[in-house]
């Protein structure tokens, strides 16, 4: 079904030349809704809260107004914390269409899709050797970060660590989002023991309900949080099996997932409740995944919390350590939570008048403190953003909160404006958010008004600088109070900055380290950190791009970095579709954006080697059409004369003729209006 209105076409992607399958719809089968399987699948207990009751809860948490068969003015994506995606520049109107493909059920049908392979068929991975350690980085260590998926393998098993995707950006048009290349892992499914989950950001779990088929429906283990996400994400996927989800709490003792291998969870400070990290214990010492991590401090100073949450480590064997690199390049420490909940209380105590707060839904645990203030001072809370609302429905069902009294956005005019509180999405700019609406008067229940304040607590998204000045400029001209972190302390980073990324380096000693969750320069610039804490630089392994591989052999006591790499292009979904990201495909359609289309349609007489008629011309997105009617008739004079001069030999090929009128018409249009349109030529005989 066609949701477009930008699009009357509906999902067009017949260009798409990912070597992809249509995989028809299996029939629905009710039982494998979550919600519903009775199988015999064990269940670790945490605390009273079973994964059956959170399903039961799921079920009561409502749909949101933005459910995926309505209509959808949120965007999906509005939910992304900094470096958990790029936003999709916003200009082209497709947004919307986008969010509702995210949501197509009918597009996580890959399970066994054959056409994730590499195409770098050289690259033959030799067989791990018995006693050997493997550890890859699938994912995460190209770009900002996101596609987190490390792979563990010793003998005949392994564990999988996250399994994270990427939002589209500019970089990648007509793609909704990517997701690992786990090639590498279908290949060895029959050897996957479990798969670990560090937290409930999208970049560490967007990708499960697309490949945990396809790695076939090993366990996963997680905190319950985080577990929750995955549920509600994995319902709107009904003809996929149930998931196995196993929750573990951070006191746990280590669970035995195989013969040598073991996974213990431990504590750590984030930005969404249950947020922790991965050891994978294995025959020769600890590989430790921390995830993402900041440092709750004063000044600088850890809490004393954050130091009991490291002492674990104090007589454990560390053979590798991975660690979150996203704010290397920031010096110092990050402002503490607290101060941010302190500084937006006092907001939410002293605004006179309605009060808008603008965050990302990932950032659970502050909206949570801002519920609190909301109930302490007595305001009523709109909550605008189907992330947002299903997290503070799981945070309510979790007893993280105590909080009713949220309202719709159609009540909020029954209370005073001194009562009233938002909670919304959209402070990058996204279309159809409630921010973009308001800022275009297109709101149907909120007008802004200047007794109106608006605190943005979030940070610009690198990329969306431009986005982000235009609404700030159709917000001012309403002139409410707008307060962002540059005056004021409402926004820190869930990612510890250079300070906190050394102090945990100093909690946890390691035999080797290797970077992770940042682009190349990151990387290097957390080798360069360590080396100044005096880690020898042999001991820092900067993978070289997703898929590299390394190997402890020799008991352990040797470190290799294999030549080879696992299948690693990266692999995009796309409508119905997925498959490897075809390089030539991208480049065509930035041409298109950047210049157009210009088409050549020609028919020429068989027998007399002329033209029936004047050659049609069509263009796209190049030029104006009716201020260009000289341009477009000398291009037929040009393509005429091709024609006929090329005809004049009887034994001219059609398809030398049509590159030519490409190559020359190309050429022309070059030098006349300095765009470079893609030329195609059609040319027909009779
Ligand atoms: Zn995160
Ligand atoms: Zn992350």
């Amino acid at each position: 079904m066609n949701t477009d209105p930008n699009n009357p076409s509906g999902g067009h992607h017949g260009e798409f030349q990912a070597k992809s399958t249509h995989v028809p719809r299996p029939p629905y089968r009710p039982n494998d809704r979550p919600g519903n399987h009775s199988n015999n699948r064990t269940f670790v207990y945490r605390k009273d809260t079973s994964m059956q009751s959170i399903e039961h809860a799921l079920d009561k948490i409502a749909t949101p107004s933005t459910a995926p068969s309505t209509p959808v003015p949120q965007n999906q994506r509005n939910d992304r914390g900094p470096f958990h995606a790029k936003r999709m520049n916003g200009n082209r109107g497709n947004d919307r269409r986008r969010n509702d493909r995210n949501r197509n059920p009918e597009r996580a049908r890959f399970g066994d899709n054959p056409d994730r392979s590499s195409s770098h068929k050289d690259d033959v991975i030799p067989p791990l050797k018995p006693g050997d350690l493997r550890v890859i980085a699938i994912g995460g260590v190209e770009g900002i970060g996101a596609i987190n998926m490390t792979v563990v393998e010793y003998r005949d098993q392994i564990v999988v660590i996250d399994a994270g995707f990427q939002f589209s950006d500019e970089n990648t048009p007509g793609v909704d989002f990517m997701i690992p290349n786990t090639k590498y892992l279908e290949d060895r499914k029959h050897m996957i023991k479990a798969l670990a989950i560090t937290h409930g950001h999208l970049d560490h779990i967007g990708s499960l309900s697309f490949v945990i088929e396809a790695l076939g429906n090993p366990p996963i283990y997680t905190m319950q949080f985080g577990a929750m996400i995955i549920s509600k994400r994995h319902e709107e996927y009904p003809n996929l099996p149930a998931l196995d989800l196993r929750i573990v709490d951070k006191g746990d003792a280590a669970v035995t997932v195989s013969e040598d291998l073991k996974i213990k969870f431990f504590g750590l400070t984030h930005s969404i409740p249950d947020s922790s990290g991965v050891i994978v214990e294995t025959p020769y010492g600890d590989i430790v995944s921390t995830g993402d991590l900041r440092v709750e401090n004063d000044d600088g100073v850890a809490t004393q919390e954050e130091i009991d949450q490291y002492k674990l480590f104090k007589d454990r064997n560390v053979l590798l350590m991975t660690l979150d690199s996203t704010g290397i390049d920031k010096p110092g420490w990050t402002i503490s939570e607290k101060v941010v909940a302190d500084t937006v209380d006092k907001i939410i105590r002293d605004v006179k008048g309605r009060l808008l707060i603008a965050t990302f839904a990932s950032q659970v645990e502050r909206i949570i403190e801002f519920l609190n203030s909301a109930k302490r001072y007595g305001r009523v809370v709109v909550i605008e953003g189907r992330s947002m609302k299903t997290n503070v429905a799981i945070a309510k069902h979790l007893n993280l909160i105590n909080f009713d009294n949220i309202v719709d956005v159609e009540e909020m005019h029954k209370y005073p404006q001194n009562k009233i509180m938002m909670l919304v999405t959209g402070g990058q700019g996204e279309q159809y958010s409630i921010l973009d609406r308001v800022s275009k008067n297109s709101h149907k229940y909120l007008k802004l008004e200047p007794t109106d304040t608006i605190v943005f607590s979030s940070s610009v998204i690198p990329g969306n600088e431009g986005t982000v000045d235009a609404l700030k400029d159709a917000l001012y001209r309403k002139d409410p109070k707008i307060i962002t972190y540059y005056d004021s302390d409402v926004h820190a980073s869930g990612h510890g900055k250079r300070g906190e990324l050394e102090w945990v380096h100093k909690q946890i000693k390691y035999q080797y380290f290797m970077p992770v969750h940042g682009n190349y320069a990151r990387l290097m610039m957390h080798r360069d950190l360590v080396e100044n804490l005096g880690v020898p630089r042999d001991r820092v392994i900067v993978p070289d791009g997703n898929g590299a591989i390394i190997e402890f052999r020799e008991n352990g006591t040797k470190m290799v970095v294999l030549p080879q790499k696992a299948p690693h292009e990266t692999i995009a979904v796309e409508g119905t579709r997925i498959g490897i990201l075809q390089d030539v495909v991208i480049r065509d359609r930035k041409l298109l954006l950047e210049s157009g289309v210009f088409n050549i349609f020609a028919v020429i007489d068989e027998r007399s080697g002329k033209l029936k008629k004047s050659p049609d011309i069509f263009s796209r997105g190049f030029v104006y059409i009716r201020e260009n009617q000289e341009l477009f008739h000398k291009v037929r004079g040009l393509v005429k004369k091709i024609i006929e001069d090329r005809t004049m030999d009887p034994k001219y090929s059609i398809d030398e003729l049509k590159d030519e009128l490409v190559e020359k018409v190309e050429r022309f249009l070059l030098q006349k209006t300095g765009k470079k349109p893609i030329v195609m030529a059609a040319i027909v005989t009779f």
